[in-house]
């Protein structure tokens, strides 16, 4: 006989899934309706509205991909890359590297902008790069580099950008709902996100946002878009406010329904208090952090506070005090990406996760396990010193 299957009740502070609040699973397993249902129709309208928020932009075309955050990488790359387009790629960690083969493989070129992982991305690099290559149609960067903890300056890289009339590819999946981010004001042509870290909904989402300027090189392409799926043009038509809905894909239901009562948690938090309860938790975790001597990856003014990356100490076995956490606390952080594998560990605090019960949680816990192997680090400090921060 076999039989169901029983997660253990985790407190997930890695790279994303973040901690998903009890209100997103509830909601989650609510009636499946239909997703032409205008009830469900209705929830989409709204779903919507409370997206543009969150994104804080009008731009009509705001809509979740019904795929995790990397379709929504996809979805911004084929539909505005076309063979033979160049793009600038900004690239400062792993996900710069994944925006290269998604250009790639539109048949675009590829020109490279590469900063030392664990900084934000130069503006100075990137104008050069802009000078040396008139012929550029766009340039990516990544916001929130998930894999080093660096924040790079959105307004300044786009305003550059569009001085040489180029598009611009933002991704938003760690920084979406953590940290200061302004689609509008900012000018961002294009921009994608993930469900699983801030907004600490489940996995499986992509909110992706479009302005006019995107959408007009999208229907001005001389190609058709290589991705029946992600294509924009059928997928308006599935999505187009007032318009009568056409079948495109069966919605994920039960998932959208997790992503509404996330954003509606977010909404009724305020943006603004998000922003600020994710930096004042990290701050405390930084204090308790630093105490134990633990040093951070990222300059201060580059630093993300809900992606935390530091060193691990020279002789620590990274893999043994991740499965300490995890089986003797249910804790998981995230170990170091590509050159920063055994070297890094990543402590999230992203959305529900970014609590003071999780800080001192996850301070007690790497305290006491890096005592056990007589780590070179002070133990005994570093829960009262995030508790002193909290002061
Ligand atoms: C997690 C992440 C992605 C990919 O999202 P998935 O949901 O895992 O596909 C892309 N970019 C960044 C910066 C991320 O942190």
């Amino acid at each position: 006989m076999t039989t169901s299957f029983y997660p253990p009740q985790r407190t997930l502070m890695g790279p994303g899934p973040s901690d998903v609040n009890p209100r997103v699973s509830q909601a989650m397993a609510r009636p499946t309706i239909g997703h032409l249902d205008p009830m469900f129709v209705a929830m989409m309208d709204e779903m919507k509205e409370l997206l543009q928020q969150a994104f804080q932009t009008g731009n009509q075309l705001t809509i979740p991909v019904s795929a995790p955050g990397s379709a929504g990488m996809e979805t911004c790359f084929v539909n505005l890359v076309e063979p033979g387009d160049t793009v600038i790629v900004c690239q400062n960690g792993v996900f710069g590297g994944r925006m290269k083969e998604n250009v790639e493989r539109c048949g675009g070129t590829a020109v490279m902008v590469q900063d030392e992982w664990g900084r934000a991305v130069d503006a100075n690099k990137l104008e050069d790069a802009l000078q040396a290559h008139p012929e550029a149609k766009v340039v990516a960067f990544v916001q929130a580099e998930t894999s080093t903890g660096a924040s790079s300056d959105v307004k300044t890289l786009v305003e550059l950008a569009h001085r040489y009339d180029c598009l611009t590819i933002v991704d938003a999946v760690t920084s979406l709902g953590g940290t200061e981010l302004r689609v509008d004001a900012w000018g961002v042509d294009a921009i994608y996100s993930g469900t699983q870290k801030c907004l600490s909904c489940v996995p499986g989402l992509s909110p992706v946002s479009f302005n006019d300027r995107a959408i007009a090189a999208i229907k001005g392409r001389k190609s058709p878009v290589q991705s029946w799926f992600l294509d924009l043009n059928l997928v308006m038509g599935y999505w187009g406010q007032g318009a009568k809905r056409a079948y495109h894909h069966t919605a994920p239901v039960n998932t959208l329904y997790a992503l509404h009562e996330s954003l509606v948690i977010l909404h009724n938090e305020g943006l603004e208090n998000s922003w600020a309860r994710h930096r004042l938790h990290h701050n405390a975790l930084k204090a308790g952090l630093e105490a134990m001597g633990l040093t951070f990856v990222v300059p201060e003014a580059e630093r993300l506070p809900q992606l935390n990356a530091v060193t691990i100490p020279d002789g620590v076995d990274d893999a043994a005090v991740r499965g300490a956490l995890l089986n003797d606390y249910n804790l998981e952080i995230g170990a170091g990406l590509g050159p920063m594998a055994g070297k890094v560990w990543r402590i999230g605090l992203m959305g529900y996760a970014a609590r003071k019960d999780n800080v001192l949680k996850c301070l007690a816990a790497l305290d006491e396990v890096l005592g056990r192997i007589n780590a070179p680090v002070n133990n005994g400090v570093a829960v009262s010193a995030a508790l002193a921060a909290y002061k």
